[in-house]
């Protein structure tokens, strides 16, 4: 019987292995590909190594504190973000593959590497209590068919074991472009945007696909800081350099 078990989840094994090695690289087309991805371009991928501690903003220099200015002057309602790669070649076109265009293979390679890094280096003081994806309105839901941050936050949640609150949050109202706004203008832009419906934890981290000026993720986390939030983490795939 043990034996037969043996077999059995070796047999299985080989396939979840040969499920994650075949296909190609989804950038260079190489057919030794691991994850969608052949080692070279994974080498090649631009991770976010020098960032800032609290909101991951790249930064260009390592100064003798790893905050940037806009986190020293004014600390976000959140401890800190996990965002291993800078929204670059290839990382921006793979997301935008996968997120304008449904084709979820892009972003395999990305979702993978994240977990397994999310799942080697978590302390359990650290390891939320639920996963927040970042709110889309339900028009722009409409057109895109999905929402991204809710599915890698259910890829996330499915891989590390953590409940994912899907309709914790509400975004009420679709809000214009924040490109090109001030800090101030993008701050009243967002205010009452979200509406938290659902009972939240001390422990949970907001999950996003890219956070660019940051002012998203910090009106979202002041939200769930006044519901009750005391630990407030963000993960995203890439952070836009500033
Ligand atoms: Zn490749
Ligand atoms: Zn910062």
């Amino acid at each position: 019987m043990i034996n037969r078990l043996k077999a059995l989840s070796t047999l299985l094994d080989h396939l979840v292995n040969r499920e994650a090695t075949t296909g190609r690289c989804v950038t260079c087309l190489n057919k030794r590909a691991f994850q969608g991805l052949c080692s070279p371009c994974r080498a090649d991928l631009p991770h976010n190594r020098l960032h800032c501690e609290t909101c991951a903003l790249p930064l260009a220099f390592a100064g003798p504190v790893r905050l940037c200015g806009e986190c020293l002057t004014q600390p976000p309602p959140f401890t800190r973000s996990r965002i291993p790669w800078r929204y670059q070649f290839p990382v921006d076109s793979m997301i935008g593959r996968y997120k304008y265009q449904g084709q979820r293979k892009f972003a395999r390679p990305l979702l993978a590497d994240f977990s397994d890094y999310l799942d080697r280096t978590l302390t359990d003081s650290e390891r939320p209590e639920l996963l927040i994806p970042a709110p889309m309105h339900w028009q722009r839901r409409w057109q895109r068919g999905f929402n991204q941050s809710q599915d890698i936050a259910e890829y996330l949640g499915r891989r590390l074991k953590i409940p994912v609150g899907s309709q914790a949050v509400r975004r009420k109202r679709k809000v214009r472009a924040q490109r090109g706004l001030s800090r101030d203008g993008r701050l009243r832009n967002l205010s009452s945007v979200f509406e938290v419906r659902r009972p939240i934890p001390e422990r949970v981290a907001i999950v996003d696909d890219v956070v660019t000026t940051g002012a998203t993720t910090r009106a979202l986390a002041k939200e769930l800081s006044k519901a009750g939030a005391r630990d407030i983490q963000i993960w995203a795939l890439a952070r836009t350099p500033g």
